[in-house]
């Protein structure tokens, strides 16, 4: 059995490590809100290059806080995909503001920068690209979009711990980028978490308020904000872990190119690569018309797969009053039905990947030959 993801070979590796995080919190008695938290906030600032960071509960919440930072609320419109976790939209929507679905490019299953134009309404305030899969979007164009309307770009950076563009990390192309830490992610906590950065420090200091309630430093709220704090425990783990990170991101790499090599003769549509840019591979995904075929198949090899996502946030009923029919999306809806996740994770071995190949070319050899 190769599993798609696996949380505890990774524990295995730092255990003692993460243990004794966990065990520092627990003593010190400090458990919300403190110097672990800071000192996260300070250490993944300088990983990613801006001036501040804000840890928050998840990546949705840093999404809800990111924009109601940027005050955008009821009424207003925000430009996203719908080729993304249910997430991103539902942050949106948390906010009182409009989700403004567009497609996404065919080749890179990314926000479509030509179609943003078409998206853009008097009400619109912001555009919020996914990094999807790890894959950096194609921050250039969006901000010479964003730039000549006066929008602030928010960035979905939940799949994209550690991707750059010409060496400068996701996140830090718009106002504001946010981050998961949900434990399946490039960089994930032992529970739920999120961290949003900018290089504005009032931007940063409406996100600090936003998080509590909108508390000032004497407890009185100044906004309106929510709960949604970064817990002492995880702060500590996430600090531990992101020492590892480059090293982790390093094997993600080493699969990938693994993959595009067993893979290139094998029937299947392999991810593409830019020169400019550094995919963080959260995600190895492949597209074929004949998926159904290839999970059966990978089923009987006992090999673990995923699929992100099945049903494009636009055709699921909570969203259906959004008013987007079949159809409307062609390009996301296509995509949905093709992709396929191969096993990714930093601690898959060499062999395994082998094993992963073999079983997807078997899986084409024999659909040829019936
Ligand atoms: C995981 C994810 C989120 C939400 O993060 P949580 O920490 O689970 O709330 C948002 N957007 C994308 C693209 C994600 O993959």
């Amino acid at each position: 059995m190769i599993p798609a993801f696996d949380y505890l070979r990774g524990y295995e590796q730092i255990r003692d490590e993460m243990e004794t995080a966990i065990h520092r919190v627990l003593a010190s008695g400090h458990l919300i809100l403190g110097p672990e938290g800071e000192a996260l906030e300070r250490e993944f600032a300088a990983y990613v290059g801006t001036n501040a960071a804000v840890g928050v509960g998840s990546g949705t919440d840093a999404i809800v806080i990111a924009l109601r930072a940027l005050s955008i609320g009821r009424g207003d419109e925000v430009i996203t995909v719908a080729h993304t976790a249910a997430a991103t939209v539902g942050a949106v929507r948390e906010t009182g503001a409009i989700p403004r679905l567009v497609d996404i490019d065919d080749r890179s299953m990314l926000i479509d920068p030509r179609r943003i134009e078409a998206g853009l309404s008097p009400r619109t305030r912001a555009i919020l690209p996914v990094h999807l899969y790890g894959r950096p979007a194609d921050m250039q164009a969006i901000a010479a979009i964003a730039a000549r309307r006066g929008l602030p770009v928010v960035e979905d950076c939940a799949q994209a711990h550690g991707a750059r563009i010409a060496g400068r990390h996701v996140g830090t192309f718009g106002a504001i980028g946010c981050f998961s830490f949900y434990p399946t992610k490039n960089l994930g906590a032992a529970g739920d978490g999120g961290i949003c950065v900018t290089d504005d420090l009032q931007l940063a200091e409406r996100m600090r308020r936003l998080r509590f309630h909108g508390f000032d430093c004497d407890r009185v709220a100044q906004i309106e904000g929510l709960n949604s704090r970064l817990d002492e425990i995880q702060a500590a783990i996430l600090r531990v872990k992101l020492r590892h990170l480059g090293a982790w991101l390093g094997a993600r790499r080493r699969i990938a190119g693994q993959y595009l090599t067993l893979l290139a003769e094998a029937g299947v549509r392999l991810p593409e690569t830019d020169p400019d840019a550094e995919h963080a591979w959260h995600l190895f995904v492949l597209r074929t018309d004949r998926r159904q075929h290839l999970l059966e198949s990978l089923r009987q090899s006992g090999i673990g797969y995923g699929i992100h996502y099945p049903v494009p946030v636009h055709r699921m009923p909570a969203y259906g009053h959004l008013g987007y029919g079949p159809g409307s999306l062609p390009v996301t809806e296509r995509a949905a039905q093709e992709v396929l996740s191969l096993p990714m994770f930093p601690e898959l071995t060499p062999e395994e990947v082998q094993a992963v190949c073999r079983a997807v070319r078997r899986a084409f050899d024999q659909a040829g030959k019936t």
